[in-house]
């Protein structure tokens, strides 16, 4: 069964540009790194986390459209990566016609995680769903396949405001499909210390979110934000960067927070 064996936790975050696929990329590699077998599902439409991790257009014979319709298991759309223990279900631009089509069956919501529970998703430790920029259909089968949702927020002045809204959404969630989802932790993004708006939202957000919120900062680099041009996740692409260092130092906060809520 899912749940005891593997954790899904779904990146999401309404906004566009705040970091949800650089960390699905990063995280997910970091852990790789560290030796669990750990799945990406991309579930934007613009397949940012597929091209991140080198996996052309061509290449992507089946995709997360394909499972979510049904005709395929994850198994058949699964590709390796150039990250060892580092796989993904790659998207297509179909996603954006998926909604039209699926919208009129009941089952429309749990599409993902129908398939996730499935025989053929169970090798892997970790299933993190990288979602687009909306509530849309799509974040919904996330937020209902998942365990967890990890909140990456760009530090900025609008960060808490639309916050609100998705923590409002999450608890929809919770009272609608999926009840047991929990907040894995929100990571604050592309901090940039030499601006002081961005250290007063840092303190701002961990006053109203208190321990939700990870201890790693994942400060803004350069490095990051080229290597995708490069189909390589930053911890591949230069590894001794701040950036990477941030991403391995989130992973182990990630694993400590598992770890906890087993013993609990
Ligand atoms: P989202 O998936 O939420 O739309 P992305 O992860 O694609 O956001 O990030 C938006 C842009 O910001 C991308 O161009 C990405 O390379 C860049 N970026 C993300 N994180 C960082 C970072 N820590 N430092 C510098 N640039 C970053
Ligand atoms: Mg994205």
């Amino acid at each position: 069964m899912a749940g005891e064996k593997n954790r899904i936790i779904t990146i999401a975050n309404q906004k566009g540009g705040v970091g949800k696929t650089t960390t699905a990329i990063n995280l997910a590699t970091a852990l790789a790194a560290i030796g669990e077998r750990v799945l990406i599902v991309d579930l934007d439409p613009q397949g940012n986390a597929s091209t991140g991790l080198g996996i052309e257009r061509k290449e992507r014979r089946y995709s997360s459209y394909d499972v979510l319709v049904g005709s395929h298991r994850i198994e058949d759309a699964v590709l390796h990566t150039a990250v060892p223990n580092l796989s993904i279900v790659p998207s297509t631009l179909d996603l954006l016609g998926l909604e039209m089509e699926i919208s009129q069956h009941a089952d429309r919501v749990f599409r993902l995680k129908k398939a996730l529970q499935a025989d053929d998703a169970q090798e892997y430790t970790y299933i993190l769903i990288d979602c687009p920029p909306s509530f849309n259909l799509l974040t919904m089968n996330a937020m209902a396949a998942a365990h967890s949702v990890l909140v990456p927020l760009q530090c900025e002045f609008f960060a808490l405001e639309g916050l609100s809204q998705l923590l409002e959404t999450i608890n929809q969630v919770r009272h609608s499909v999926n009840p047991t989802l929990d907040i894995q932790g929100i990571v604050l993004t592309m901090f940039d210390s030499r601006n002081n708006l961005a250290q007063q939202v840092v303190s701002d957000v961990r006053t109203h979110l208190g321990e939700k919120v990870y201890s790693t900062l994942i400060p803004r680099n350069v490095r990051v934000s080229e290597a995708p041009s490069y189909g390589k996740p930053a911890i591949l692409y230069d590894l001794k960067c701040a950036g990477s260092q941030a991403y391995l130092q989130l992973a182990s906060e990630v694993i400590q927070r598992e770890r906890q809520r087993r013993a609990a």
